[in-house]
């Protein structure tokens, strides 16, 4: 329109100017469509002052061009984000500013370059004036509905807010943490305060919302989180309104708004759970004292139980032994066999009792393992035999020793497990099997197993039978007898023992049940050495040999049976003494502890065969592990001697060594 209006005054420069600063304005669009903005607008604003500059001198100011100055301030607000870009604004109204002084001074009033027509000036005055106008109200309007809009939006995004704020299921005060008085709060708040309205809380001291107990430690955590101790606090306070008293899971932030501190305290009401947890309390304390009645009771009865039991037992007995009439003796025997057997249950019953209350402690006396194991099966192999039906044991060689346990408990175990095993098996055969894992001096593991190849426990009863009053199946008790005791009783004794019994069985094919116990050995030393098996052996006359061994027992039953073979021996108490003794004497076998102070075995051997390489050299441990032969002899001897030792176990390795170094 301007060009079009520009010609008809042959204003013809004006007209080329609006061409080429529309020209430029065009490629300002197309780089803000590029996304090159900044350069978009530095285009735009150059371009714009510049033509302002010009057509104010060409046409002269009296034409009022410098009026478009006036929409051209508000553009730059509205072109501008005045959040954003704010230096940027600046510097536009700088440059703008600089564009108006220059104009202003360095345009003529009047300017008839161009042409000279009379009342051009008034002409272009008015149409600038009227342009000026229009773009002004344009870009107003313009600017107030952007706005309203923004305003609206901040609006909406307020209501969202203060709706998550309002439905929240937490309670939530504000306090203003220099005047300690409470600000705000949302609806929760409200309910769970008891109040109506929201100006009843607004303004009131913090004190009057948690109890006098609760205060105190209010103000300590709140002097936490001012001194920037703690970032934040979580835990249980008591909180007060209308005289009820509540407890609370509080959690409490410190933040900071416009340079004042605040403390969001967030509420949590915990009425419900705590009361749930004391009708819980309340309900095992019930159930507790129940079930000590309960064991009071059995324990009660199964005393009381035995008393006429032992007498109806005694006479059974006693007539057995008089005279009767023949067919009066298979009534004694089912007298006898019957009350024993009621015995034998009253017997579980009062075990079960004990291990449930706790009551039952294990001994601690010394045990001959491997004999305790014979005298078992020695017992059950009997009724085995009578059964038709195998039994075997496999026990272990190492486990001549010595273990300090509670042996009647022991047996109880194995008693159970055999009569099960018997009762449960109809041919085939029943294996007890013992076996040392691992030992050091004081401790041995051992693997205990009761095989056998009777009619097994389908998967899904291998839990249930531990439990008490339970059985396989529901015509055990028909068929075979017994309580469902047995194996609870037999579980929880050896969980006593700090094992656990375990089982594996298949349905038709047989059960193992295994457990694993660590003993500690016995310090007994009379047992370290079976002399009774020590039969005659041979002699190695001249042969000299030197024993490292800081246990001076151990030292003399070594050199006790050494010297009883006519070998010379000697000794060291420590792996030094043992490398130095080697230094000076000539051996023709060394025998070295592995457990020894100062220096170990295993490094001795090593400077040992710095000296000689060629020693033989056995290895004397109370040690017990996997692979312990194929480590040794990685480490530099050649055999070794599990302590206690077996004579001819020792005496064996001995003349095997010797004859093999001996020059041929
Ligand atoms: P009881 O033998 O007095 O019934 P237990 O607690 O000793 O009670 O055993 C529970 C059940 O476990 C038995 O009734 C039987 O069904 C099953 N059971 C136990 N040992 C064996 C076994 N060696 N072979 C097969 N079933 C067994």
């Amino acid at each position: 329109m301007s060009v079009v209006s520009y010609f008809t005054l042959s204003l013809y420069i004006s007209a080329l100017i609006n061409l080429s600063s529309g020209y430029i304005f065009i490629l300002a669009f197309h780089l803000n469509a590029k996304k090159r903005f900044e350069m978009a607008r530095i285009i735009a604003v150059v371009n714009l002052n510049l033509y302002l500059i010009v057509m104010n001198y060409m046409e002269g100011l009296r034409a009022g061009e410098y009026l478009l100055y006036f929409p051209y301030f508000l553009v730059m607000t509205l072109v501008i984000d005045v959040k954003k870009n704010f230096t940027e604004l600046k510097f536009v109204y700088l440059i703008t500013i600089i564009s108006v002084l220059i104009c202003l001074n360095v345009s003529p009033f009047e300017n008839y370059y161009q042409v000279r027509i009379a009342g051009m000036f008034a002409r272009l005055y008015n149409s600038n004036l009227a342009i000026s106008l229009t773009l002004t109200t344009f870009f107003s309007y313009f600017i107030f509905r952007v706005n309203r809009d923004n305003e609206e939006a901040i609006l909406k995004e307020k209501h969202f807010v203060d709706t998550i704020y309002n439905t929240s299921l937490d309670g939530v005060l504000i306090m203003d943490a220099e005047y300690r008085t409470i600000i705000g709060c949302n609806n929760r708040a409200c309910e769970l305060l008891q109040i109506r309205n929201k100006t009843e809380i607004e303004g009131t001291p913090i004190e009057h919302w948690f109890t006098s107990e609760h205060i105190n430690l209010f103000k300590s955590i709140e002097m936490k989180l001012a001194s920037h101790q703690a970032r934040d606090w979580q835990g249980e306070l008591a909180l007060t309104s209308n005289e009820k008293t509540f407890f609370a899971f509080v959690n409490m932030v410190p933040f900071l708004d416009n340079n004042r501190r605040f403390l969001k305290i967030s509420i949590l009401d915990l009425s419900e759970i705590k009361t749930a947890q004391f009708e819980l309390m309340k309900a095992k304390q019930k159930a507790e004292e129940a079930s000590q009645a309960k064991s009071r009771f059995l324990s009660n009865m199964s005393h009381e139980l035995r008393t006429p039991l032992n007498g109806i037992i005694g006479t059974s007995n006693l007539l057995l032994q008089e005279e009767y009439l023949a067919d009066q003796k298979s009534h004694l025997d089912i007298l006898k066999y019957s009350s024993e057997h009621m015995m034998m249950l009253i017997n579980e019953i009062l075990d079960f009792n004990k291990i449930e209350v706790g009551k039952l402690q294990l001994g601690q006396e010394p045990v001959d393992l491997k004999k305790f194991l014979e005298k078992i099966s020695l017992q059950f192999g009997a009724q085995a035999h009578a059964k038709n039906i195998g039994f075997k044991t496999d026990i272990d060689d190492n486990l001549d020793i010595e273990v300090l346990t509670d042996e009647t408990r022991l047996n109880q175990v194995f008693s159970n497990l055999l009569s099960n095993a018997i009762k449960f098996t109809h041919y085939g055969e029943i294996v007890v099997v013992a076996r040392k894992i691992f030992s050091t001096s004081q401790k041995a593991t051992i693997q205990f197993m009761v095989k056998d190849t009777g009619i097994g426990i389908p998967a899904n009863k291998q839990q249930e039978i531990f439990e008490s009053f339970t059985q396989a199946d529901v015509n055990t008790t028909r068929k075979y007898g017994g309580t469902g005791l047995g194996l609870a009783i037999t579980k929880k004794l050896v969980s006593l023992f700090h094992g656990e019994l375990q089982l594996e069985s298949e349905e038709g094919r047989g059960s193992t049940f295994h457990f694993t116990l660590k003993l500690s050995i016995s310090e007994n030393r009379k047992r370290y050495i079976n002399e009774d098996k020590v039969k005659h052996l041979c002699m190695f006359p001249g042969v000299k040999v030197m024993v490292a061994e800081d246990n001076a027992i151990n030292m003399s039953i070594a050199r006790r049976f050494l010297t009883k073979w006519g070998i010379e021996v000697k000794e060291a108490y420590n792996g030094k003494q043992a490398v130095e003794l080697f230094g000076q004497n000539k051996f023709d076998l060394v025998l070295i502890d592995l457990e020894m102070p100062e220096m170990d075995g295993i490094t001795a051997l090593g400077e040992i065969k710095k000296i000689n390489p060629a020693v033989p050299a056995i290895a004397f441990t109370a040690a017990v592990y996997d692979d312990m032969r194929a480590d040794l002899l990685r480490k530099g001897f050649m055999e070794f001697v599990p302590k206690p030792f077996r004579p001819e176990d020792l005496h064996n390795k001995i003349s095997i060594l010797l004859a093999a170094n001996s020059p041929a």
